[in-house]
């Protein structure tokens, strides 16, 4: 197989025999560019010179499915603040960097982080669905952590020779951006290490395009030796319609655990109320909150911070009002840490 095949997050990549997954088409169909976002958000064009110069640092993508979800005329919707670039991702916040969590110093192998105890993260795939204003690897560098087939020999011996690693997770970008026939492959090498036991899949694909939740997905996922357990990403009750209900339906079919992180955004999820919505939402669709994240310092997107403080205010108040199962951990992670820090 060709190294471009390996991927296969965008029509291009596919094999021009193939049909393409509907999961793909509607991933190379993405908006991609801010003024067609704001067009078709119908957002006053005094959005369009701020969201050009965002989209210059890091590039717009939403797809379809997504945007669906998005009130349009509305320049304050949960969703929408989540995708836009704004003028305020060229401010230059001192603390906030481009790694803020230091990843670049944790590659034992190519596209391999190994920060904590008994588990290793691989980056299965340097592409994402959306891109998130948010993301604390919006300046990762991908492209000297993307593994051809051969070059993925490295990162089996890393963990070949560790038995204390008991658990891999599938990170990237957004793992299931890549094929399923990459991804099957990378998961039946894993099953040939005997002390793996762990399959953990972060993404947020199923929330952002459900239909990436589809046969050939479920078919290497049901038929993997590894407990599988799926990370999803959701910040807002609105990102959770039928479709993503019905895509975490299928995966609990197929014998996956669901959890979901979050990340605390001003403007997107900063009040008990929208808190409390998401877990409810999560929990009808079968999903338990895992994190909810304080925002990581990457530069670009101070303005979504919210202070510790009211944070922690927030987590007491939510308490007061949810079930322990329902209530997510407030974290940071801290470079360095054994751990994510718990903040209450
Ligand atoms: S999907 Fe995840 S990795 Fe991709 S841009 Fe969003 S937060 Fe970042």
């Amino acid at each position: 197989m060709q190294d471009n095949l390996i991927f296969g997050a965008d029509a291009s990549s596919y094999r021009a025999s193939e049909p393409l997954p509907s999961w793909q088409r509607q991933l190379s169909q993405a908006i991609r560019d801010p003024a067609e976002l704001c067009r078709r958000l119908q957002l006053p064009d005094t959005w369009q010179v701020g969201a050009s110069a965002g989209h210059a640092l890091f590039e717009t993508c939403v797809p379809e499915a997504f945007l669906r979800r998005i009130k349009p005329n509305q320049p304050d919707d949960p969703l929408l603040r989540q995708v836009l670039p704004l003028g305020d991702e060229t401010l230059q916040t001192p603390g906030y960097v481009n790694d803020p969590l230091d990843e670049v110093q944790q590659r034992p192998a190519r596209g391999v982080i190994h920060k904590y105890a008994g588990r290793v993260l691989l980056i299965a795939s340097p592409n994402c669905a959306i891109n998130c204003r948010y993301c604390f690897r919006r300046h990762f560098p991908y492209a000297d952590n993307s593994p051809s087939r051969a070059q993925w020999q490295e990162a089996f011996d890393y963990l070949q020779a560790d038995p204390s690693i008991r658990e891999v997770i599938l990170s990237g970008g957004d793992p299931l951006a890549a094929n399923d026939r990459h991804l099957a492959w990378l998961v039946t090498q894993l099953e040939q290490i005997p002390h793996l036991k762990r399959l953990r899949i972060h993404s947020r694909l199923p929330i952002v395009i459900p239909d990436r939740v589809d046969q050939a997905l479920l078919d290497w996922l049901e038929a993997s030796r590894l407990q599988t357990v799926m990370v999803l990403h959701a910040n807002h009750a609105n990102e959770i319609d039928q479709a993503v209900r019905a895509a975490c339906q299928r995966l609990q079919g197929a014998g996956v655990t669901l959890l979901n992180q979050s990340v605390l955004l001003r403007g997107v999820n900063d009040s008990t109320e929208a808190l409390a919505a998401l877990s409810e939402q999560l929990f009808d669709a079968g999903v338990l909150p895992y994190y909810l994240h304080v925002l990581d310092p990457v530069q670009g997107a101070a303005h979504f911070n919210v202070p510790d403080a009211e944070a922690r205010q927030l987590i007491t108040t939510l308490r007061d009002e949810l079930p322990g199962f329902l209530m997510p951990r407030l974290v940071r992670e801290i470079p360095g840490e054994a751990s994510k820090t718990p903040l209450v």
